[in-house]
């Protein structure tokens, strides 16, 4: 069975302050039994290590270590307690231009350190009016997940660009097709195709996280903004735990 997971991608927010955040939702869910990944920045990672839940980078880059100012490797992240790295979110794709093959590799590095990727994908809002969905999540499928991808060290999460955000989320009708073409295509490249977990993410909230949880193929959410507090969080967590 793939696993469940609730994933709070807290972006370029969170100070040291916030931490009390982690420790409201541990009172709550300290003792869950599904996954709850939390991908703070890249300066609060350490501080989460003595919590309970899995903790995340947001990014990584394609070396170990080197002369690459800035950038952060798979490596110094397991170093500090990560267990995953997200790879491919839309904002990377857009602001940094990083392509499926950046992508890749940024998986592979990912696999090397011994961490787990999150593999984001998804449609803009013009792909998905000129009806080419299916078609560029294909691509991303091919071009951004690595033939030695696993359902232990990846996880495919669905993301509609212009869901992200924006409040708006897709119709339950939209995520069903979409998941069931990404659990198809992992079918027939991998052996282990059906125990990928598959985490939709875009405008997640408790409102409609049930919903969204009782998709076939749903096995979870990468949520951004609902997830930088512990009362936002908590009942999409509470949901996936139900579903
Ligand atoms: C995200 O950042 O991956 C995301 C889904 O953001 P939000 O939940 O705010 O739409």
């Amino acid at each position: 069975m793939p696993r469940k997971i609730a994933a709070g991608n807290w972006k370029m927010n969170g100070l040291q302050s916030t931490l009390v955040e982690l420790r409201k939702l541990e009172e709550k869910h300290g003792d869950a039994d599904i996954a709850i990944l939390i991908c703070p920045p890249f300066t609060l990672v350490s501080a989460c290590e003595d919590t309970p839940f899995d903790i995340g980078g947001q990014d990584c880059h394609t070396a170990e270590m080197g002369a690459h100012t800035g950038d952060i490797s798979a490596e110094m992240l397991a170093d500090v307690g990560a267990s995953y790295v997200l790879v491919g979110h839309s904002e990377r794709r857009t602001d940094h231009g990083e392509t499926d093959a950046l992508v890749a590799a940024k998986s592979l590095a990912a696999f090397d350190a011994g961490l787990i990727a999150v593999i984001c994908i998804g449609e803009t809002l013009a792909q998905r009016e000129s009806g080419t969905t299916l078609d560029v999540i294909d691509q991303q499928l091919a071009g951004s997940v690595p033939v030695s991808a696993d359902a232990l060290n990846t996880v495919i999460a669905y993301e509609p660009v212009w869901a992200i955000g924006t409040g708006k989320t897709p119709t339950t009708e939209q995520i069903a097709e979409v998941h069931a073409h990404i659990r198809a295509r992992l079918q027939e490249r991998f052996s282990d195709g059906a125990e990928f977990s598959l985490l939709y993410g875009g405008s997640v909230k408790g409102s409609n996280a049930s919903d969204i949880f009782a998709v076939p193929h749903v096995d979870g959410a990468l949520v951004g903004g609902a997830s930088l507090t512990a009362e936002a969080f908590s009942p999409i967590i509470a949901a996936l735990e139900r579903a």
